[in-house]
């Protein structure tokens, strides 16, 4: 089997709100091959840079445009296909929308791999540890506390054990914040776990004061309270406070993990599979294991990230919680021709070949965007 071709689809909403919100585009990649399979993958990046690279013809033997570089290659051939693309992109790539290009094209290709094989792509994995992911309801901070806990109610009336609550307005100031929080655990209860998604807004010494200032809301983990560069920030933080410290969606690379846990001391990585890849995600989580941190996805996007988020899950000893962003945005809601649905507070691992993931034809022509 051969590689023939390889797309990036852009998606878009027609209106884009300056919001942290990334489920208001999305960037697809299509690998197509000679036995007439597909594999899907997706990019949580900047979408026309990752076009960009995807189609960019080579200019020499390290900087070459993805597609180039994988056309007549065999599509099983994921892991040696990550360092061809790596070798041959040094001198712009190594980090950032270069490894998230790979990442979209990596999905796809275990994709393909499952559906030749016709088996699950957590089979492919080396086997699953669960057959079921627990999930939590991922949101953005409402503009008032109430509101935010009404946000909570919809989660716990629909079946979540969890939510997750991010970036602004929260942060500004210790009494806002506490407001938010205390409007936020009433609503819960006790028996609902509550995460706090800081937003980078913070130095360490300020998070380390409203980490004790937010005890009494037992709070399962504080999320990127500081600026992703800053470990020695983040290990001042973990070494002073009794919370879980969770980060890791701004790194691409195994590289950048181990920065993150070894220099930041962080106890719970966040991978998304958009801009890692899966053959990568295995191996930051193999890293973590060995060094005690558990793992989770970051998926603000689709139900491809989503598909891919539980096949990686399933797989690893160290997964903690599923990501479900449950912003209402129609490409993220619309895009799976299957949508995955919570039950119960869990998610079920797909079963069928490959990623059991395949696109809405529907919502690809109505929110495709053209050429540059
Ligand atoms: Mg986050």
């Amino acid at each position: 089997m051969r590689i023939t071709d390889v797309q990036a689809l852009y998606l878009r909403l027609p209106e884009i709100k300056a919001r942290t919100d990334s489920s208001q585009d999305a960037l697809l990649v299509r690998v197509e091959t000679d036995a007439g399979i597909t594999g899907w993958g997706e990019v949580d990046g900047c979408p026309w840079v990752t076009k960009a690279v995807i189609d960019a013809p080579m200019s020499h033997s390290l900087v070459t445009g993805l597609r180039a570089l994988l056309l007549g290659e065999d599509p099983l051939d994921a892991a040696r296909l990550w360092s061809k693309m790596y070798e041959s992109t040094l001198y712009y790539g190594r980090e950032g929308a270069v490894i998230q290009a790979m990442a979209g094209i990596d999905l796809a290709l275990w994709d393909i791999k499952g559906k030749a094989l016709d088996m699950p792509v957590w089979k492919l994995l080396g086997g699953r540890y669960r057959d079921k992911l627990r999930v939590y309801s991922s949101n953005m901070f409402q503009f008032t506390p109430e509101e935010t806990a009404d946000r909570v109610r919809i989660a716990k009336d629909t079946g979540f054990t969890a939510a997750k609550f991010g970036w602004e307005p929260f942060g500004q100031d210790p009494k806002t914040d506490c407001g938010y929080l205390d409007a936020m655990r009433k609503a819960a209860g006790d028996d609902f776990d509550l995460m706090l998604d800081v937003g980078l807004i913070w130095d360490a010494t300020t998070t380390i004061q409203r980490a004790h200032l937010f005890e009494p809301y037992n709070l399962a983990w504080i999320e990127e309270p500081l600026h992703p560069d800053d470990l020695a920030g983040y290990r001042r933080v973990a070494d002073h406070i009794t919370q879980r410290l969770a980060a890791g969606e701004e790194e691409c690379t195994l590289r950048g993990f181990r920065r993150l846990i070894d220099e930041g001391g962080v106890g719970l990585v966040q991978v998304d599979l958009t801009r890692c890849g899966l053959t990568q995600a295995m191996r930051i989580a193999d890293y973590a294991a060995q060094r005690g941190v558990m793992v989770a996805n970051h998926n603000f996007t689709t139900d491809l990230n989503t598909a891919a988020s539980l096949h990686f899950l399933a797989s690893i000893p160290n997964a903690l919680i599923l990501e479900y962003c449950v912003e209402p945005s129609e490409i993220s809601r619309n895009l799976a021709k299957e949508p995955f649905h919570m039950q119960d507070g869990y998610m079920t691992v797909p079963d069928g070949p490959g990623l059991g993931f395949e696109p809405n034809a529907e919502t690809i022509e109505k929110f495709l965007v053209g050429q540059i």
